[in-house]
């Protein structure tokens, strides 16, 4: 590429395609406007030469028709004669005044007559119309200026071939006697008496015909040119004008989009870098698909940040719930969150109130194909593919899995209608695709900050809540009990003489029964309840919505639990017992601590009552000072 190309193909296109278009409009334009004017010009020229030829074909025809009208009149004389109605010399003397009366014109620019003439065979003049001095004088010896018989001539031909053209140069009769101008001249026998009738015209009077014929030709001509010219300026100047509009318009929205491309290099996208566009064309295509762009892309920056403040996970998947419901119009749809230690699966997110699949994969997440391929499982590629998928008669679906560093975490399940439309599907499924890569970070973080605030609330021996989670979780506790108006248990546990476990049997050991007792108080209390380890064998256990009485039973039970209960430690089967001090929340004390505290007192009364037992609160174990 030499330095002029480069320089060229470096200057902006509106440049480049004005130039190429000025530059082919002055030369093609011109090429084009020039041959036009030529073969105009030539058509003209051929036009005047056909007119010429016409002209002088018009021109011999009219004289063979003057002369053959004069013969056909002499003959009409001389048929008089011959049936004796009048003598030869009247018919003669009538036909030569016949012939003397003819005048015509011939041609516009001629100025004189034209007229007939009669001479004899034998050169004697009968009849010149215009030079009657001539008439009786002998002419065959006559010469015209450039020495041309013509008399003889004309003899000459009409005797030899009856008629015929003679050319010679004779004076005309407004001009000079002197001058002699070209004439063309038809003459015709008259055999029974001998006389040569003619008549001609003059080539110059043509020639000034024809010249009129070609100045009039020549100014249409121009005028035709001028005309074409101012109009050939106008339709250009038009045409660079709507050219030049045209490439405006496409080259100013490419630098919009050019200087978008830049912000959006330097700013956080949002809807106020939409363009506006004017025209449904290319460019306006072009500048609605980057607004969409600019949209999608706001949407999901604004999709991401929004779930990285939602407060937990189920949030966020409530949230994804919302969208597919909302942006996307998904009528049906489940999400399942994995529990990988489990190996089950949980409904989290459902448009309808219940599940689309069988029970069973709650379960068993292998059951569901997505949890057991890490694939999309697709009903429409392939029919009846997972056969947990209860709505197969009605319904095609595609299940999404999410895989983060855990595997997949969650199952993202769409429901279609059979007559859905795949190419459409296919897009809105790869939107979905890139809301859920947005989240994968997001929900992988949230599971991971989960997990450690789980492992700091737990204790890592037992697996109950320590007394971290007891600080945290107590206000939240006393605010939903109350709120629901209900009472709540409060079990303060002490294992009896549990220090003697690890004076006999050693520290392990201990652990050991320790774990064992724990496993009795879980036996004992629902899901829904919440057992912490207070302190070193000492465990609060809250029991949500349960009367008096029932608390006090479920007491009885742990307490009866641990004492049935054989541990075995090393080879030795240990028996332990427990006290257990118990205080309802809100009924005893609004604060929920100082329920705690009752509880504890009651166990305390229960230690020093004989242990192994369950002591219910009452006030007057309370004394102020204790507190
Ligand atoms: P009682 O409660 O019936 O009055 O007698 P006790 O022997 O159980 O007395 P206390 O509750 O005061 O003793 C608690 C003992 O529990 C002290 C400590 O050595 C032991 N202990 C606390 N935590 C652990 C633990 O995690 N493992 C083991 N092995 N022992 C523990
Ligand atoms: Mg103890
Ligand atoms: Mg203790």
């Amino acid at each position: 590429m030499n330095r002029f190309s480069k320089w060229f193909w470096d200057k902006s296109i509106r440049f480049k395609i004005i130039s190429v278009y000025l530059i082919s409009l002055t030369f093609i334009g011109s090429l084009g406007y020039l041959y036009y004017v030529y073969s105009d010009i030539k058509a003209t020229n051929q036009e005047i030469e056909s007119y010429r030829s016409q002209v002088i074909k018009d021109r011999r025809q009219m004289v063979i028709n003057m002369v053959n009208a004069a013969i056909d009149g002499i003959s009409n004389y001389y048929k008089d004669y011959k049936n004796g109605t009048i003598t030869e010399d009247i018919s003669k003397h009538k036909a030569v005044d016949f012939v003397n009366s003819i005048r015509y014109n011939i041609g516009e620019s001629s100025g004189d007559y034209n007229y007939i003439w009669i001479n004899r065979k034998d050169g004697l003049m009968v009849l010149d119309p215009p030079k009657p001095e001539l008439n009786g004088k002998n002419v065959l010896d006559f010469k015209d200026k450039n020495g041309v018989y013509l008399f003889r001539d004309m003899i000459r031909i009409a005797n030899l071939k009856g008629s015929g053209f003679v050319h010679y140069c004779w004076p005309k009769l407004n001009e000079p006697k002197d001058i002699c101008f070209p004439k063309t001249s038809y003459v015709r026998y008259f055999y029974p008496w001998k006389w040569v009738v003619g008549s001609g015209f003059y080539m110059d009077d043509i020639d000034k015909e024809i010249k009129n014929y070609i100045s009039k030709k020549r100014k249409k001509l121009i005028n035709t040119v001028l005309l074409s010219i101012l109009f050939g300026a106008i339709a250009s100047l038009l045409s660079s004008i709507m050219f030049y509009f045209i490439v405006y318009t496409i080259t100013e929205q490419l630098k919009k989009i050019g200087s978008l491309s830049k912000r959006l290099a330097n700013e956080d996208i949002s809807p106020k870098l939409k363009l506006p566009y004017s025209f449904n064309d290319e460019t306006g295509y072009l500048v609605k698909n980057f607004n969409i762009f600019i949209d999608e892309n706001y949407k999901l920056d604004l999709f991401k940040k929004t779930i990285e403040e939602d407060r937990d996970l189920d949030s966020v998947y409530k949230r994804i719930g919302w969208f597919l419901k909302n942006e996307f119009g998904f009528k049906e749809f489940s999400i399942y969150e994995v529990n990988n230690s489990k190996n089950a699966l949980r409904q989290i997110v459902s448009s309808g109130s219940r599940s689309f699949c069988k029970q069973d994969i709650l379960v068993d997440s292998s059951l569901c194909r997505a949890v057991r391929t890490g694939k999309d499982v697709d009903s429409f590629k392939e029919k009846n593919v997972c056969l947990s998928f209860t709505r197969s008669s009605d319904r095609e679906h595609i299940c999404i899995p999410l895989i983060t560093g855990y595997g997949v975490v969650f199952v993202l399940q769409i429901l279609f209608d059979k007559q859905e439309k795949g190419r459409d599907i296919e897009i809105q499924i790869n939107r979905v695709k890139r809301f859920l890569r947005e989240a994968t970070p997001v929900i992988e973080t949230k599971r991971l900050l989960g997990q450690l605030e789980e492992s700091t609330m737990r204790d890592p021996m037992t697996g109950l809540y320590n007394r971290r989670f007891l600080d945290e979780f107590a206000t939240t506790f006393s605010s939903t009990v109350k709120r629901r108006n209900t009472n709540a248990g409060i079990l303060m546990c002490d294992i009896d003489f549990f220090k003697q476990v690890n004076d006999v049997y050693g520290h392990n050991a201990g652990d050991e029964v320790l774990k064992g007792v724990v496993g009795s108080i879980k036996k004992m209390i629902r899901e829904s309840d919440i057992a912490v380890r207070f302190g070193g064998e000492e465990f609060v256990i809250l029991l949500q919505d349960v009367d008096e009485n029932l608390v006090t039973e479920i007491a009885e039970r742990i307490r009866h639990d641990v004492e049935i209960s054989e541990f075995t430690v090393a080879g030795n089967i240990i028996k332990k017992t427990i006290s257990i001090g118990i205080s309802i929340f809100p009924k005893d004390s609004d604060n929920l601590w100082k329920c705690i505290k009752y509880s504890d007192v009651a166990m305390y009364k229960a230690k020093t009552t004989g242990r192994n037992k369950v002591v219910r609160f009452e006030q007057s174990m309370w004394k102020d000072e204790e507190y």
